[in-house]
């Protein structure tokens, strides 16, 4: 018998801001989650696909301004956004990602036509939106990424030196809103699923970190380093210091410890989250799940945005260490 479908998601990972916890910032993010939760439940209760389910998650966090990917994307140190996502089918081992993006308003939906209908994993800047133009994908002007609190960030990190995590940024700023310092908090957001059939999947999205410059590119729409997804093993998605995860394909990692060690999900990305991305200063966090529908959602910040719901039962929902 399959196990009971689930969907996981998080929306980064940073430090508390303990003067500035406001409750009524916290429950907005919780409230945030959990209706995202709800959503995504009721689509694998149906019967959807992991695919379809981490598609859906992640488009609607692409669309929440609260999360740093879509609506709500931090800003470049031009004062643009371009933004990435990946996508990963662990049935098939079929991926889609797009990277640099700047007028898409779903990143991810962008990925998942890659996925579906291309030969190729990811296509970049003009290209990935010729391609999606052609998929006929939704467009918005530029100003769509605009909100004020990612302007104030952006106007802080300028001041300062780099560049700058969501969360980070978001601390110097206006941190009294968030209930995670956004001076060190990661903004990405991701969402990994098991669906009735037993399949896995993985899709993470995100508008990179503050004050980038033009053309970097982190950890999101790379499969291996932001997002991973094999049946065999379990599906993840990361936040955080994208160059430390790239360096340590960090989504891809938890899937070898489990192939080539026969670790459990847990110990695995435990291993990976605690031990091996500190020792190269990685900060941020994953989520994951595995093909019996083990959860795991660890992280070395503070907090992190997270929850997970089971077909059937109420979300669970968190920001700091329970
Ligand atoms: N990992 C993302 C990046 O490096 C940032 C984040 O998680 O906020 O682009």
């Amino acid at each position: 018998m399959n196990a009971i479908p689930v969907i996981a998601i998080h929306g980064g990972a940073g430090t508390i801001v303990r003067a500035a916890l406001k409750s009524d910032a916290e429950a907005r993010y919780h409230a945030a989650l959990a209706e995202i939760l709800r959503a995504v439940e009721r689509l694998l209760a149906d019967g959807g696909s992991a695919l379809d389910a981490v598609t859906e998650a992640v488009r609607l966090l692409e669309n929440c301004p609260l999360f740093n990917a879509g609506h709500g994307a931090v800003f470049t140190s031009a004062g643009t956004h371009e933004l990435d996502a990946s996508i990963m089918d662990g049935a098939t081992l079929e991926a889609g990602a797009v990277s640099c993006v700047t007028r898409l308003k779903n990143p991810v939906l962008a990925a998942r036509r890659v996925l579906d209908v291309s030969e190729h994993v990811m296509f970049t800047a003009a290209g990935a939106e010729a391609f999606a133009a052609a998929q006929g994908l939704e467009f918005v002007e530029p100003s769509y990424f605009h909100t004020d609190a990612r302007y104030e960030q952006w106007q802080k990190a300028r001041g300062a030196s780099g560049t700058m995590l969501d969360h980070d940024a978001a601390t110097l700023a206006a941190g009294e809103d968030d209930p995670l310092d956004p001076a060190k908090k990661f903004g990405t957001v991701g969402a990994v699923a098991l669906d009735a059939h037993g399949h896995l999947a993985a899709a993470t999205s995100t508008g990179g970190m503050t004050n980038k410059q033009i053309g970097r590119v982190g950890d999101a729409p790379m499969i291996g380093a932001g997002c991973y997804a094999n049946d065999a093993t379990c599906a993840v998605s990361t936040t955080g210091t994208g160059e430390m995860f790239m360096r340590m394909l960090a989504a891809y990692d938890v899937a070898a410890q489990m192939e080539y060690r026969g670790l459990p999900l847990e110990v695995a990305a435990r291993d990976v989250v605690m031990n091996k991305l500190p020792r190269i200063d990685g900060r941020g966090g994953l989520i994951a799940v595995d093909a019996k529908g083990n959860v795991t959602l660890p992280f070395n910040t503070e907090g992190m945005y997270r929850g997970f719901a089971r077909v059937g039962e109420q979300p669970f929902t968190a920001i700091y260490r329970t």
